[in-house]
């Protein structure tokens, strides 16, 4: 199975762009950034300018690639489509670049990826719609300047907080993706079994939903399971019984944590008496970075009460070792 550093093999993609909203009226959650997001493209509109260069940040899988598209569409403009790691050299960039139609989206998705070089190319292109391009080299080298097309610049990261200050100044508008509520994603999840013609409950909507981490991807991913064992041992009905059926099959967690949550709130209360415990003791301890523990993993753990950050670190909550099935440590939580 092919799959990029998004860990998504291309039937997962394929999958994913089956049902994906493509208009903006189909894209539910995330009401403040909509309704601020409108105002944007409908004025962009009227001035016949660019759309103000656009970052997207916040964990996998909450919709940062879906808007982008929804915003190409909804100004009616081509969106031409790249990573950060996918463009290594700057003549890649003035590739894309010069290719691109008045007021077109350039979407980067994994911005923090890119290098320190094509960064740099892309202050000018952003900020004046020109990039300098050396030709030639050793004492015939000269710069020539390339006038570009204006353009909007989408970018998407999960980690905003690799990014440097000069590409974070050139975006007009910078927005945080949040994780959904249940509710929203129980919608989400009944529009995706309208498209994929399957047959839901209401309350087995609610029950995907509450243990898909508060993502759509994910809740998405489990539906498309559900639908499986729902299809063989059900007429392809999926009700509260056989979501039920299947998310424990499927070793899903009651509460939607996946296997790093559960590490990390397990490491905290067995090794740190439950805390505090500093960050980057809790990253060596998991092994994983620091900022993706901060930037997707923790916000999610401390929106739904299992981790607190105090004024000395992280510190589980009643909740996490209720979930985990451990005793409080005494002295520490009431
Ligand atoms: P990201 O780029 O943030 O990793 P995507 O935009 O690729 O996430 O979204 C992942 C999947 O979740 C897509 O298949 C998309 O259809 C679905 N999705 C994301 N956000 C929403 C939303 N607000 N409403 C409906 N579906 C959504």
């Amino acid at each position: 199975l092919n799959s990029d550093s998004s860990g998504l093999t291309s039937a997962d993609k394929e999958f994913e762009n089956s049902i994906r909203p493509r208009e903006i009226d189909d894209f539910s959650g995330q009401p403040q950034l909509i309704e601020n997001l409108v105002i944007f493209i409908k004025a962009a509109k009227l001035r016949g300018e660019a759309l103000d260069h656009i970052l997207f940040h916040g964990p996998p899988g909450l919709g940062k690639t879906t808007l982008s598209r929804i915003v190409a569409n909804e100004l009616g403009v081509n969106i031409k489509e790249t990573s950060g790691p996918v463009i290594e050299k700057p003549g890649d960039l003035a590739g894309l670049l010069t290719n691109l139609q008045p007021n077109d989206v350039l979407f980067i998705d994994e911005i923090h990826r890119l290098s320190t070089v094509v960064e740099e190319y892309l202050y000018a292109a952003m900020e004046d719609f020109r990039i300098d391009i050396m030709i030639d080299s050793g004492p015939n080298a000269r710069s020539v300047q390339i006038n570009l097309n204006p353009f909007t610049l989408v970018g998407a990261t999960t980690r905003s907080g690799l990014l440097t200050a000069p590409l974070l100044s050139r975006f007009g508008i910078k927005s945080r993706l949040e994780y959904y509520q249940a509710d929203t994603l129980r919608k989400i999840i009944e529009r995706s079994a309208s498209i994929l013609q399957a047959s839901i409950s209401s309350d087995a909507a609610g029950e995907i939903a509450r243990r898909s981490r508060g993502t759509p991807r994910i809740a998405n991913g489990l539906l498309r399971r559900v639908r499986d064992f729902a299809q063989v041992l059900n007429d392809g009905v999926i009700d509260i019984g056989i979501t039920q059926h299947a998310l424990k099959a499927l070793n899903v967690d009651e509460h939607g944590l996946d296997e790093m949550d559960n590490r990390i709130l397990a490491v905290i209360i067995d090794k740190f008496k439950g805390g505090p415990v500093g960050i980057t003791t809790i990253a060596t301890a998991v092994g994983e970075e620091a900022g993706t523990i901060e930037e997707v993993y923790e916000p999610f753990l401390i929106q739904e009460g299992f981790l607190q950050r105090t004024p000395r670190g992280r510190e589980v909550t009643a909740k996490a070792y209720e979930h985990l099935g451990r005793k409080p440590h005494t002295g520490h939580h009431p």
